[in-house]
């Protein structure tokens, strides 16, 4: 559990699962936003939610059966899947998402949404606290970003790349009272998924909003000067990645792989992504679809 601000708090649980050969942690990180009424913002993987409201129950002052929303970021399981659990555990909370993610969300979460959100809704948690709603497509197309009144806390699930990092548990015990700051230069995860065009959008949508603090799905949370540099980190890997792809001949993963590690250190990236190879694959065919979309290759 980290604490963001006196009424952010933010909870992770994990669990590693074998696929094929590889290990893979299902994780992603949940926040309770807490006005006069509380909404839980995503409820991380069906595998995962028990922990998370295991912790709720002990860790927080927070009660499960007294939230009033559940605000899905986006659809894709390992934010909505969770779900069910919480509707068992409180009933009463109203479950929302983006008007295009229901149907997805009722696959994945397996409970029917109760409300639609549009980009511009204005969700009133009372005591002064009012969550914007804003349309974010790009890693989805049903994605939004939550911004908090009180803390100009910018919430963005999968819609700003992560951090490659599993750093959070570390990163709690920091007493300073910004954070994120060790991270800001690690390479953030390219968060394209479903729309490469609309996701650079999306980012430049989000830089010209004023937030004080982001909060991602899953990775690092940043605060202060940080958040917005590592917005504008994401613009740059973007850009980088857009500038390399057009150089290398289509299916080439490895020589990508090659070029982009190259061009990561130029940049001043500390580290590389630990499975480069993955990575660049998927970059690459987002990438690629964008550019043939755009009519540049
Ligand atoms: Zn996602």
């Amino acid at each position: 559990m980290m604490i963001i601000s006196e009424n952010i708090h933010s909870l992770k649980s994990y669990v590693v699962q074998k696929f094929k050969s590889h290990r893979v942690m299902m994780d992603s990180i949940v926040y309770l936003v807490k006005g006069e009424k509380t909404a839980l913002i995503d409820t991380s993987h069906f595998v995962t939610a028990e922990g998370l409201i295991q912790k709720m129950r002990y860790l927080t002052d927070f009660d499960v059966e007294d939230l009033s929303y559940i605000l899905l970021t986006h659809s894709h399981a390992d934010h909505s899947g969770g779900l069910s659990l919480f509707k068992r555990c409180n009933t009463k909370a109203l479950v929302a998402c983006h008007e295009s993610g229901k149907d997805s969300v009722e696959v994945y979460g397996g409970v029917t949404p109760d409300l639609s959100l549009h980009n511009g809704d204005r969700i009133d948690l009372g005591d002064g606290q009012v969550i914007s709603v804003i349309h974010s497509p790009g890693h989805s197309q049903d994605s939004v970003c939550f911004l908090t009144s009180k803390e100009k806390a910018l919430i963005v699930g999968d819609s700003v790349g992560p951090g490659v990092d599993d750093a959070f548990e570390r990163i709690q015990s920091t007493d300073d009272d910004s954070f994120g700051g060790p991270y800001v230069e690690r390479i953030p995860w390219l968060g394209v998924l479903n729309d490469a065009a609309a996701y650079i959008d999306t980012l430049n949508t989000l830089g010209k909003i004023d937030f004080n603090i982001l909060l991602p799905g899953h990775g690092v949370p940043f605060s202060g000067s940080m958040a917005k540099q590592y917005l504008d980190r994401c613009v740059a890997h973007f850009d980088l990645v857009d500038k390399i792809i057009t150089e290398i001949p289509e299916n080439d993963y490895k020589l990508l792989v090659e070029e982009i590690c190259k061009k990561y250190v130029g940049l001043g990236f500390k580290g590389l992504p630990r499975e480069p190879w993955n990575m660049c694959v998927f970059t690459f065919e987002t990438v690629n679809a964008f550019l043939r979309r755009q009519g540049r290759l």
